[in-house]
């Protein structure tokens, strides 16, 4: 980290790792190879994609197959709302309008998809979530019908880091569905893997997006797991071409990257018990501290159901704009609670979702901690607090 600059938005990206980095390095220069070519170069390349997609697929206790690697999440989540609705309004016998369900917390790349596919007639209902920023369970079972097609609810909020119920709301989907295959679940994982287990089975899911630039791996790399119907395919590609990614994703695969994400999962998964119990205490450590320096700030999200690594904070009187720009003139980098766009911030969807006014939703920032933060940095970002927080 560079001198004088103190990095607190780990949930915005994080460094590559340095082993990370260097299991990258041969395959810029010497395994430069197209994967799909049948010679020698192109060999050691696809081998080099299939060994990254076996260990991945360990990790997530699924089949190699069931891996999509992309370009980003963002991606990864297009592909699983788009490419879900795609193959149903293909099936002929299929004439109802489809209904998604998604949580109204979701992350800008599962919300704007789904209004845009509201635009092509498939029917959008939001899963309300409780001023603790938790996934409504009773709500869910009342808005499931026989048009649901896909249930998308996040693993935990990249904004106020709350943990959704996953294992418990695919229980509820499996028992709507009977003896047919939907509705389908995704759950984007993005910022749970470094801290929760994501075993696909556990997590009873048909579809998980993640992503390698939140884990300490390389930026341009995604992935959607999508389970597989023994039948048919759930989804139809958006992307085709050349049929790479079992033909859910043509392009030429990003191979350096998918080296790295599979290392930096590896790696994540290794740290995942130390370094959330870690950050767990700095966490506390930096709540006990603010509740006596700054009385009136108060906490966003359920205290317990949330990541370690996370801590979003209202501060009465203080823009969120205003404050972030002085923290970073001071040398902090923390990222407000809402999208900021031409210097206006609008309220924070997730903070308004939860049921708190416009201004708490605009005077509230998010400061998210990972593996460089210590206590030393954390006691500057509180006196930092202190001086520039009204
Ligand atoms: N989903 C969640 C929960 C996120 O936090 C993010 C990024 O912040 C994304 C999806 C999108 O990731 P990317 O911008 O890398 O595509």
């Amino acid at each position: 980290m560079k001198a004088g600059r103190y990095y607190f938005d780990y949930a915005a990206s994080t460094p590559v790792d340095p082993e990370v980095e260097k299991i990258m390095r041969p395959y810029w220069h010497k395994i430069f190879g197209n994967p799909g070519a049948l010679h020698f170069f192109g060999q050691e390349a696809s081998a080099a994609v299939f060994k990254a997609r076996k260990s991945v697929a360990d990790i997530l206790g699924c089949k190699y197959d069931e891996l999509i690697f992309t370009g980003s999440a963002t991606e990864a989540n297009n592909l699983a709302l788009r490419g879900v609705v795609k193959n149903i309004k293909r099936q002929a016998e299929n004439s109802k309008q489809p209904k998604i369900i998604i949580s109204s917390i979701e992350h800008d790349s599962v919300l704007d998809t789904a209004k845009d596919l509201e635009k092509e007639g498939v029917e959008i209902t939001y899963l309300p979530v409780s001023k603790n920023g938790i996934v409504d369970l009773k709500k869910l079972k009342e808005l499931l019908d026989e048009r649901t097609v896909l249930v998308s609810v996040m693993y935990a909020n990249n904004e106020v880091g709350t943990v959704q119920p996953i294992a418990e709301i695919s229980k509820i989907i499996g028992n709507f569905r009977n003896l047919s295959a939907y509705p389908l679940f995704h759950c984007d994982a993005v910022q749970a893997f470094n801290y929760l287990d994501c075993n696909v089975n556990d997590l009873g899911v048909d579809l998980m997006t993640l992503s390698s630039q939140k884990i300490y791996g390389p930026k341009g790399v995604g992935l959607l797991y999508i389970r597989k119907n023994p039948e048919a395919p759930f989804i139809k590609p958006l992307i085709t071409g050349g049929g790479q990614e079992f033909g859910f994703r043509s392009g030429t695969e990003n191979v350096p990257g998918i080296a790295g994400f599979a290392k930096a999962m590896e790696i994540s998964e290794k740290k995942r018990g130390k370094e959330a119990k870690r950050l767990s205490e700095l966490q506390n450590y930096f709540l006990a501290k603010l509740k006596k320096s700054i009385p009136s700030a108060r906490l966003n999200g359920d205290g317990r159901q949330r990541l370690p690594n996370n801590i979003n904070i209202y501060f009465q009187n203080t823009e969120a704009q205003d404050l972030i720009i002085k923290l970073d003139l001071a040398g902090f980098a923390v990222s407000p609670g809402a999208a900021c766009s031409a210097r206006v911030c609008k309220p924070s969807h997730v903070l308004k979702a939860m049921g708190h006014s416009d201004e708490r939703a605009t005077h509230s920032a998010r400061i998210t901690l990972g593996r460089e933060t210590n206590k030393k940095e954390i006691d500057l970002l509180l006196s930092a607090l202190k001086r520039l927080a009204k």
